[in-house]
């Protein structure tokens, strides 16, 4: 067993701590020696409503157990205002979880304008606030660690989920923006895609499989990728029930055509077979120019 993953002197904010997985990062953090800013709205799973009783009872738990915590009640959409508690109570941040969410499944016909924005506006708006009033504290003290909580609905899509799926792989391209601009200043950035029982699962899961799929497991990741020991940026990560991988782009080997003659949608119909065949030909490329690399080499080799 390695040395204890310590969080002593830092500071840690976890947003949507007062359920389900959020509430486990911050029970963890806190543990583990951190001074923990526990934000929840309170509302309803589905964006309703707003109570302190849920963030206030993870703090009272936290301190309970001999740790340091303070409650901030604001919506994510308020960002600057979770960051502000931060430093007003603890003078600094070194961590934050884009954690809290909300759903409003409903096949794509029936979704309307206020399903759209409202996912938007939680996820990715909320997500943009808390990280953009963090974002220079951390550029400042050449440290930070901040996580983005994504969804298997966003990487592989999930019926009734369009305006969820939406926000969640939403978030994983702003992070990897985030991991390439943050890590002259030792600011990493990582996704998440978790699994794990809670009240917005369980409507859509049986009661043992929400029992087997504790947030506990998706939090030791969390852990892993907060500590200051830990480098590696931009990653995505599917987590729960014990499981824990990467994931990374794969592309086909494709086609190239010569430049300087006109490529014609009959072209590609014949080529469709090389353009869409996964085989050991494939790559992975790691960034934008390893994306880019055959088609400059394509435009260097010129007609
Ligand atoms: P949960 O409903 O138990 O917890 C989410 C928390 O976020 C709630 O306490 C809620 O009050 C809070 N919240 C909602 N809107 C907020 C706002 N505007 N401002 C501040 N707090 C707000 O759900 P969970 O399963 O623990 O989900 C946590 C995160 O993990 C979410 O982003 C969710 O989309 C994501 N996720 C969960 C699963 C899963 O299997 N549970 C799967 C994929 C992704």
């Amino acid at each position: 067993m390695s040395k204890e993953l310590r969080f002593d002197g830092k500071v840690v904010v976890v947003t949507g701590a007062g359920n389900g997985l959020g509430r486990s990062h911050a029970l963890e953090f806190a543990r583990r020696g951190a001074k923990v800013v526990v934000n929840d709205l309170g509302g309803s799973h589905t964006g309703e409503g707003a109570s302190q009783t849920a963030a206030q009872k993870v703090v009272d738990e936290i301190k309970a157990a001999g740790g340091e915590a303070v409650a901030n009640y604001d919506s994510v959409e308020n960002g600057e205002n979770i960051v502000e508690t931060a430093i007003d109570t603890f003078g600094r941040i070194d961590v934050l979880i884009n954690n809290a969410g909300i759903l409003r499944d409903v096949s794509f016909a029936k979704m309307t304008e206020q399903d759209w924005d409202l996912v938007y506006r939680v996820h990715v708006k909320g997500a943009f606030k808390c990280t953009h009033a963090a974002w220079p504290h951390m550029r400042d003290q050449k440290f930070g660690r901040i996580i983005m909580t994504a969804s298997a609905a966003g990487i592989y899509g999930n019926f009734g989920q369009a305006n969820y799926a939406m926000a969640k792989l939403g978030l994983a391209g702003f992070a990897n923006t985030l991991a390439i601009e943050g890590r002259k200043n030792n600011v990493i950035v990582n996704t998440i895609a978790p699994v794990a029982g809670s009240r917005m699962t369980e409507t859509v899961m049986p009661q043992n499989l929400l029992d087997a799929l504790k947030p506990e497991y998706v939090t030791a990741l969390v852990v892993e990728l907060c500590h200051e020991s830990h480098e590696d940026t931009g990653g995505l990560y599917e987590v729960g029930g014990g499981y824990y991988g990467k994931l990374r782009w794969e592309r086909t080997k494709g086609k190239l055509f010569r430049l300087g003659r006109p490529v014609k949608a009959e072209d590609v119909h014949e080529a469709w077979g090389e353009i869409s065949k996964f085989d050991e030909s494939a790559t992975h490329p790691p960034h934008i120019a390893g994306s880019l690399q055959p088609i400059m080499d394509n435009v260097e080799a010129g007609p």
